[in-house]
């Protein structure tokens, strides 16, 4: 959807409001985990009952932003003047928690940054040209006229630096780094964010780069990878991931896109695809029935990999030329 910003709705439901929920999409990255502890830190210092929840929880990673640990992994009772969904660009993204949420909360508010978002819930704080949820969430407390405190700014500063991908993302302007110099002015400290929240890796990964690596192939402009359940399970590694390798591959000269099929532990197969500027992989995401940004985007599409490998690349040597 295009941009939509009830700034007066939003902030007056939060005020009437007594038990606010705060939930975010699966498999949650810095922008999720920053702005759903960003919004939940602020909303807790004006004197709101804040419950945060999503699937599985804070990921170790981000467990060193301030209030992680206060993020449940699940949602067993409880009901919601206001629930809030952040940088989920679908109701089936933000998982169990969102549907219970949804089901026990009077309204809800859709604040996310995706182009591809399908304008679901009650009142929209919808930016595409947001580079981070946490931007929105920024913005709206500066509507509030709430001031930033030093842990707020932390988890917000998270979800810029990530999905910037440390402010080399196209999208980054000028009043990108306008709310940079406010975050680090209230105390967010920029190299330890960068540091543990994009830079960091376990070694785990180095063993699964190992194995997949012989798999990545390269041919009109998109660059491949496969990961199986085997690959995972020998590098020790539980969650479905690539640890940003489809980062790694979209930086190659001669490729214009970038994709990465994992195997899911159902035989289902998760994708993440990259790609230059110019060329839209939000679009093919969205078609295969996911979603996401035109330079980063996702999906989860039937097995077996080789068959979804087969189904995909064509589509995206399509859109490569
Ligand atoms: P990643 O490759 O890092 O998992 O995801 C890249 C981008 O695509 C993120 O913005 C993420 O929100 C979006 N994305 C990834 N998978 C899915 C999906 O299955 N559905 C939707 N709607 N978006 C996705
Ligand atoms: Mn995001």
């Amino acid at each position: 959807m295009t941009a939509r910003t009830q700034w007066t709705e939003a902030t007056a439901a939060v005020e009437q409001a007594a038990s606010i929920l705060i939930v975010t999409h699966v498999s949650p990255d810095g922008d999720a985990i920053g702005s759903l502890l960003g919004l939940a830190l602020a909303l807790r210092e004006r004197g709101k009952k804040v419950d945060a929840a999503v699937d599985g929880g804070t990921p170790d990673f981000l467990k060193f932003l301030p209030g992680a640990e206060t993020v449940r992994d699940r949602l067993k009772g409880g009901r919601w003047d206001v629930m809030v969904s952040v940088d989920a660009s679908d109701e089936e993204r933000t998982g169990v928690c969102g549907a219970f949420g949804r089901a026990r909360s009077q309204r809800v508010i859709n604040l996310d940054h995706h182009l591809t978002n399908t304008a679901f819930g009650d009142i929209f704080l919808v930016m595409p040209e947001a580079v981070s949820a946490t931007e929105i969430v920024y913005r709206w407390l500066v509507e509030m006229q709430h001031p930033v405190s030093q842990p707020v700014a932390s988890a917000l500063l998270a979800g810029l630096v990530t999905d910037t991908m440390g402010f080399r993302t196209q999208n980054v302007t000028a009043g990108t780094f306008g709310i940079v110099q406010a975050l680090m002015a209230a105390g967010a400290p920029l190299a330890e964010i960068t540091a543990r929240a994009l830079v960091a890796k376990p070694y785990s990964l180095i063993e699964l780069w190992k194995r997949v690596l012989p798999s990545v192939h390269l041919a009109d402009g998109v660059i491949s990878a496969l990961i199986t359940q085997d690959d995972l399970t020998a590098a020790g590694i539980r969650d479905v991931t690539d640890g940003g390798l489809v980062s790694l591959l979209a930086s190659v000269e001669e490729a214009r896109v970038a994709v990465v099929f994992k195997q899911k532990s159902d035989g289902a197969v998760e994708i993440s695809l990259r790609s230059k500027p110019g060329f839209d992989v939000g679009q093919v995401a969205l078609e295969l029935g996911g979603g996401g940004h035109a330079q980063a985007s996702g999906a989860t599409i039937p097995g077996p990999l080789d068959a979804a490998a087969a189904r995909v690349i064509p589509l995206l040597e399509g859109i490569a030329r």
